[in-house]
């Protein structure tokens, strides 16, 4: 570090790969003082617990897989939305996991002491091998009428195989594959536990009579997994019974690594005060920014001699977060200590949440500053795009 709040950037570029150089300049630095402490940076807190750990763990197994969190949330949506019932997706969100109770994973987890296919005894049971690979599946898959467009070789997991499938089908074949699936693994358990035997015609023809009667009953009803748009909420801002009142949103552009923060500062009769907008590093997390766009507005307050009464946030989770002096690791924790002190101090500033629709103004300060090179700040006025958001 150079000084209070910089990076040494020449020093962190020199000395650093550009993709890693990078991803510290984007950690955005307190101004005052604070403790070096190690941090866990997969928890949310900062700080390590065996649950995160072994999720970790599970991910660098199973490198390959999506994850929720992550950048293919889209996808994990999309196998979210598909329109079987609840029990199939769940059986598709833990086969494309590979969490299926297959005879490898039962010798992985030391409860068989074989991992071989029960059934061909040609290859280890894994999730790929039980509904795709094995010849049985095979056999089911190949009726289906879009069989030329699977492929059975190349794979090395159920993962896989499903997403080069989903490249050439539509949604509803997608659907079909999933309800194929799970009527293979059921023939397999079938199988295996009951000694009770199906032709692949049987499978399929079972998977086909299912998909059909269930979609035919959904067709005409809300599907009860798609979320429905609520009704806009019609609050609007109000101002503060006495005292001043700082708005703050935040807006985070992922691919420059910036946060947009605006904040806004107005009277009991709605007058403005003070109002910035101000670009800071940040790496990605919505809430950090969030916290960083209330600490730019307590310190807007301060530099401008105003004594704030209410702080608004549309950020539910922070505000929490503060309420209830959550401890965090990492940026976060130093951002909401710097917040809490100052909320403290002034025994008399609350905090509190509002919806968006009451913190348009600010909303609109956070995008205008992702567009502009300056911090701008101004004092008992604010420009015109931004005076209708008033
Ligand atoms: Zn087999």
């Amino acid at each position: 570090m150079q000084g209070q709040g910089e990076w040494h950037e020449n020093l962190i570029r020199f000395n650093f790969l550009q993709e890693d150089a990078e991803a510290i300049l984007s950690i955005p630095l307190p101004k005052t003082c604070h403790q070096d402490s190690l941090i866990w940076h997969y928890d949310k807190k900062g700080t390590y617990t065996v649950k995160s750990g072994y999720q970790v763990a599970l991910k660098l197994k199973y490198y390959d897989l999506p994850s929720c969190s992550e950048n293919q949330s889209t996808w994990w949506n999309y196998v979210w939305n598909l329109s079987v019932p609840s029990k199939i997706r769940i059986f598709l969100w833990k086969a494309l996991r590979e969490l299926l109770p297959t005879q490898s994973n039962l010798n992985n987890r030391k409860i068989l002491d074989r991992s071989w296919c029960f059934r061909c005894s040609v290859a280890k049971e894994d999730c790929f091998h039980a509904l795709v690979g094995c010849r049985f599946a095979k056999k089911v898959w190949k009726l289906m009428p879009f069989s030329h467009c699977l492929k059975f070789t190349q794979h090395t997991s159920f993962s896989c195989f499903v997403q080069s499938a989903m490249k050439s089908l539509n949604r509803t074949e997608v659907e079909f594959l999933t309800v194929v699936s799970w009527f293979i693994w059921k023939e397999r358990n079938n199988h295996l536990h009951n000694n009770k035997f199906e032709r692949p015609e049987q499978t399929f023809s079972k998977a086909e009579s299912f998909l059909e009667v269930y979609q035919a009953t959904t067709r005409n009803k809300a599907s009860p997994h798609v979320q429905l748009p609520m009704p806009s909420s019609t609050a609007i801002w109000s101002p503060p019974g006495s005292g001043l009142k700082l708005n703050v949103d935040a807006t985070v552009n992922n691919q420059k690594g910036q946060a947009g923060l605006g904040c806004i500062i107005r009277n009991s009769s709605g007058a403005v005060m003070a109002a910035a907008s101000t670009k800071r590093a940040c790496l990605g997390s919505v809430e950090v920014a969030e916290a960083l766009a209330i600490l730019e507005g307590i310190h807007l307050a301060k530099e401008s001699g105003l004594h704030l009464t209410l702080i608004e946030s549309d950020s539910a989770n922070v505000v929490s977060y503060i309420s209830k002096k959550t401890s965090f690791r990492g940026e976060l924790g130093w951002i909401l200590d710097e917040i809490l002190h100052f909320v403290d101090r002034d025994s008399d500033c609350k905090i509190q949440f509002a919806p968006r629709s009451c913190n348009l103004a600010a909303h609109n300060l956070a995008k205008l500053a992702l567009s502009t090179s300056e911090p701008l700040f101004w004092l008992e006025e604010v420009p015109k795009e931004i005076e209708i958001w008033l």
